[in-house]
């Protein structure tokens, strides 16, 4: 799908581009941009949490919330435990994560796995 706009940091113009929410930039894009709040429009080049925003969306298209998962808090090994997802996945330093019952904080996708989910 083509945007019309062209990415904010380099003026390309359409592409795969995306919004990306400002607190989720590398370092050096985010003092190019300090003093912006929200969403800034990116092309994959300038994005670099690109391929976990693509990661996170190919979850969201297959996984709606409440989707039931096996999901591995800490190193992947094991049974793991069961849960249910709590949100859409979205990128979280740099990794596409979701949020789970029973764990407070976000587990990222490569830690998580659903379970029986609907065809
Ligand atoms: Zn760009």
């Amino acid at each position: 799908m083509s945007n019309p706009r062209p990415c904010e940091v380099c003026d390309r113009p359409s592409g795969e581009h995306v919004n990306v929410f400002v607190n989720e930039l590398d370092v050096e894009t985010r003092e190019r941009y300090g003093g912006r709040a929200g969403f800034l429009l990116m092309c994959p080049g300038c994005d670099r949490t690109h391929e976990a925003w693509l990661d996170a969306r190919a979850w969201n298209a297959r996984c709606p919330v409440g989707t039931p998962v096996r999901y591995w808090p800490g190193v992947r090994e094991g049974e793991g435990r069961q849960g249910v997802t709590r949100s859409l996945a979205w990128v979280v330093s740099g990794h596409a994560s979701v949020l789970v019952t029973g764990q407070s904080g976000s587990v990222a996708l490569s830690h998580v796995e659903p379970v029986g989910a609907p065809a």
